[in-house]
């Protein structure tokens, strides 16, 4: 092997012979990094690992500076599944799970439906909240329920598909894998066909279409779990590379990374009151709270949470402009 590897890393492509462009994602070590702070069962496991490649895949079709963050909701085992991913994909991911249910119970193989959307009340939400979001404005939602003319949907492929269609109108095809080492993806997408280099014949694009996904049709798990993107790129669409060309950009590099800071776990607490803070402090010596993504710990004792509610300034001032003062 003399091409450097990158584990964590995204290839994008676009198809010179049909309207369509594809992603292949492989991610490792920032899978690794997610799965090393909480201790989920194997089932749980396999649908984050689909969310995340998934996440990444969906991430890399935006033309967008910020945050996308993907949350299906639901009233099964799973009551919160997140993924969080930027315009440098930088990614982080957490499944919050329902205390009440028997988690030993799980067959290592439920799907999406089994795990969080049993009564098909659950729900796909994606945001997109922009780098420079003003103060006041509010992000890009799009919701789609978890199920498909009365049918439960079952995997996190499905979802995806079905938000793409419904809220974003593109045909979208998906091909998830995940297991405890790597997670792996493929997308394809169907671009409009107009204007320049895609302007083409209707029916010779819609074949094309149909052809790209019979020739991607042909993945399987372990070629998504264990192969560097460009090569499965190369593998899969040798035969398409030949005949109308596909062209390839250079492949970007994925990272775990949180978001969280001191600052906004201050500002939580300020949102949560001093009356209810303080009912803390008097049981503990300190508030204490750690990340849902990467398990940092925050404590705030006495001292910490009086400065909080004594400034309007340490918070507010990095979250709204200065008032003028008449
Ligand atoms: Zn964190």
């Amino acid at each position: 092997m003399t091409d450097k590897y990158s584990p964590d890393s995204l290839q994008v492509f676009v198809f010179e012979g049909a309207p369509v462009r594809g992603e292949i994602v492989n991610i490792r070590d920032s899978w690794q990094a997610i799965l090393a702070r909480k201790d989920y069962p194997t089932a749980v496991k396999k649908i984050l690992g689909d969310l995340v490649a998934a996440g990444v895949l969906l991430c890399g079709t935006l033309k967008f500076n910020g945050s996308m963050i993907i949350q299906a909701q639901g009233n099964g085992a799973i009551r919160l599944l997140v993924l969080e991913c930027n315009e440098h994909l930088v990614i982080r991911a957490t499944a919050k799970l329902n205390d009440d249910i028997d988690l030993s119970s799980l067959a290592d193989d439920a799907n999406l439906s089994d795990l969080i959307n049993p009564d098909g009340m659950g729900r796909l939400v994606i945001t997109l909240d922009p780098a420079d979001r003003q103060p006041g404005q509010t992000p890009y939602q799009g919701i789609v329920a978890l199920s498909d003319n009365g049918e439960p949907v079952k995997s996190v492929a499905e979802a995806i598909t079905l938000y793409m269609r419904d809220s974003e109108q593109l045909e979208t095809r998906l091909w998830l894998a995940s297991d405890e080492e790597s997670c792996g993806g493929l997308l394809l997408q169907r671009l409009p066909n107009m204007g320049g280099q895609l302007n083409m014949d209707d029916a010779v694009a819609a074949e094309g279409w149909t052809r790209l996904q019979t020739l991607s049709d042909t993945v399987s798990n372990s070629e998504l779990l264990n192969l560097e993107p460009k090569v499965l790129m190369k593998r899969l669409y040798l035969d398409e590379s030949v005949h109308h060309g596909v062209r390839s950009f250079d492949e970007r590099p994925i990272q775990f990374g949180c978001r969280c800071s001191r600052l906004k776990v201050a500002d939580m607490l300020k949102m949560l009151g001093e009356e209810e803070v303080n009912s803390i402090l008097i049981e503990k010596d300190a508030v204490e709270t750690n990340c849902d993504f990467c398990g940092q710990v925050y404590i705030f004792d006495a001292v910490d949470c009086k400065q909080i509610f004594a400034s309007t300034t340490i918070v507010d001032a990095v979250k709204q402009p200065p008032k003028s003062k008449h």
